[in-house]
């Protein structure tokens, strides 16, 4: 039976028997109303005119009334014969009151009279008696019936009330658990109902959905498993070795180089706390105290030389934090981490072998240089011989030439130095104004064949310096040689030393083409020239220079607008 049905059933008959308990109290209201209304009417009134008459009679005998009251009474009574046997007594004391009015004074006719009234009376009075109890069997089989009514739909009502939400609610209840299971991905949950209700059609139509979902999961599992198994042997298959962790830092996965560079067995690593791993590998506890620092610190590529497979391997770590969205939420998730360990041995050992390279050309360039800028200098000394003036231009030429070709050789020499680690640097106490003004005598000549003009304003009292003397002016000839060679001709070029709590400010300000601000950062990195400068050069100077300030403790900045200039500043600790 269907809900619907059985909703309709049972408040069909619940209503069908308020109705049938409504109808009955009415009747029986309406039977016992009838009755009393029969005993007032035909009775009662009888009973009243009775009296009137005895009330008349007595008055007649005492002489205070006439027979028209009498008379009103008896014709009221006529009109109210109602049981056997009164028509004839009201009709014999209508004859006998006729007799009275002839002889007044009869106490006989009177006595008559009075007897008939009498029995009058009784006879009402039995009647009343005999209707009353008729009305009290009314009464009593109307309670009997209208309360065997009133319990059946009492018991009807009682039976819909245990029976019919749980018919409707416990379905709802299993088929909402039944959806929460799906919810969890647990698609072999299904739903059967006892009844045939047309929760049956839903049953059924929820275990298809089921069925469907269990078997698109299984699909999807498959293919799933299938993904891991790919990725699991594209991780093995790395030449680079990886490390993945959840977000409790338990390992994960670890593929073979991996476990070949850390000496481990993959059975002693997945699965524990990468901490746990570490009290017993150096080499992983390297990476766990690289682990615990500061995001900053992380982003720094820390080079690791590490001794496995017989050779040293030099290594890039890096540590990559991996976050996911989950499906139906907003916020990034984070789910783990993957250390990636890039091996760069073979290009730290190619970059060895160029820095040597460098080091070793640069280094045989200086000597036949040097005695090429001797021999022009032997040349245009006039006790050697007289040259004319096509000669002098060449050997101006050779000697322009050759400076550069030591400028980028002493640029070569330094970098090469920079980068095998064996920069000598010798911190003295240094007076500023001694540094620039040794750069400015080695600059001089360069600033004059472009007519510009050096501005000085020094501070007065500028405390001493901590500097490596040689370098220092190294760096600020290259920054002034930039200045000169990156302005118009016929500009100014300003320098200014100021001191503040802690360290000398040297800046140096041009009033050239400037450089573009995206570009403002990148030229302190090796090899970088801004794209379309027309200038020689190897774009060197101000990466060595940044090194050597670093050294130093000290700092190396620049301000630029394009086509106003630029201002290099310098700061050096002081004494
Ligand atoms: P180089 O001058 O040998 O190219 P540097 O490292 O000294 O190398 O300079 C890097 C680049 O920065 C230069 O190529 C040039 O484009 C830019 N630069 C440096 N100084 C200035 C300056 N004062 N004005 C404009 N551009 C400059």
């Amino acid at each position: 039976m269907t809900i619907k049905t059985k909703l309709y059933l049972g408040l069909g008959l619940l209503f069908t028997l308020i109705i049938i308990v409504a109808t009955m109290s009415v009747f029986y209201i309406n039977a016992l109303k009838k009755d009393t209304k029969n005993i007032l009417v035909a009775n009662y009134n009888t009973l009243e005119y009775s009296r009137d008459m005895f009330i008349s009679l007595d008055q007649l005998q005492q002489g205070l009334l006439t027979f028209e009251s009498f008379e009103e009474s008896l014709k009221k009574q006529k009109t109210n014969v109602t049981e056997p046997g009164e028509h004839e007594i009201t009709e014999s004391i209508a004859r006998e009151i006729k007799l009275l009015k002839q002889e007044p004074q009869s106490t006989a006719l009177t006595l008559l009279i009075r007897q008939e009234i009498t029995q009058l009376m009784r006879i009402n009075m039995n009647a009343i008696e005999r209707k009353s109890t008729i009305a009290n069997k009314t009464a009593e089989s109307a309670i009997l019936r209208i309360s065997i009514t009133a319990t059946i739909c009492l018991i009807v009502a009682l039976v819909l009330l245990v029976n019919l939400p749980g018919n409707i609610a416990n379905p709802i209840r299993k088929l909402t658990e039944s959806i929460k299971e799906i919810a969890n991905q647990n698609y072999k949950e299904r739903v059967r109902f006892e009844s045939s209700t047309e929760f049956d059609q839903l049953a059924k139509s929820f275990n298809t959905m089921a069925e469907k979902l269990e078997e698109y999961s299984e699909s999807k599992m498959e293919k799933i498993i299938k993904g891991k198994k790919r990725i699991e042997a594209l991780i093995n298959n790395m030449q680079d070795p990886v490390i993945g962790l959840d977000e409790d830092k338990v390992v994960l996965f670890v593929n073979d180089e991996a476990l070949k560079i850390t000496g481990l067995k993959a059975d002693k690593i997945i699965g524990h706390q990468i901490q746990e791993v570490a009290l017993n590998n150096d080499l992983i506890r390297d990476l766990i105290r690289e682990h615990n620092a500061t995001s900053v610190e992380k982003k720094l590529n820390k080079t690791l030389k590490i001794y496995a497979d017989s050779k040293e391997s030099y290594f890039e770590k890096e540590i990559i934090d991996i976050s996911i969205t989950p499906t139906g939420e907003s916020d990034l998730q984070f789910i783990g981490q993957v250390i990636m360990l890039k091996n760069i041995t073979l290009f730290k050992e190619l970059d060895v072998a160029k820095t040597n390279f460098i080091a070793t050309v640069s280094h045989e360039f200086k000597t036949p240089l040097s005695s090429i800028q001797m021999s022009t200098v032997l040349l245009k000394n006039d006790k050697i011989g007289k040259l004319n003036e096509e000669q002098v231009h060449l050997i101006d030429s050779i000697t322009d030439d050759s400076n550069r070709l030591l400028k980028i050789t002493g640029e070569l020499l330094n970098m090469t130095q920079l980068e095998s680690g064996n920069m000598q640097i010798t911190m003295t106490s240094n007076d500023p104004v001694k540094i620039i003004k040794a750069a400015l005598d080695v600059i001089q000549i360069q600033a004059e064949q472009k007519n510009i003009k050096i501005e000085t304003i020094f501070s007065a009292n500028l405390p001493e310096v901590q500097a490596d003397f040689e370098k220092t002016v190294w760096v600020f000839t290259n920054i002034l040689s930039n200045a000169i060679r990156y302005s118009y001709e016929n500009s100014t070029i300003s320098i200014s030393l100021q001191s503040n709590e802690s360290e000398v400010l040297f800046s140096i300000q041009d009033y050239g083409q400037g450089i573009l601000e995206q570009y403002q950062t990148k030229i302190f990195n090796r090899y970088f020239r801004v794209p379309g400068t027309k200038k020689e050069g190897t774009g060197l100077g101000l990466a060595i220079s940044k090194e050597f300030i670093a050294t130093q403790e000290g700092s190396i900045t620049v301000k630029s607008e394009l086509g106003s200039g630029s201002t290099f500043t310098v700061s050096l600790k002081k004494i």
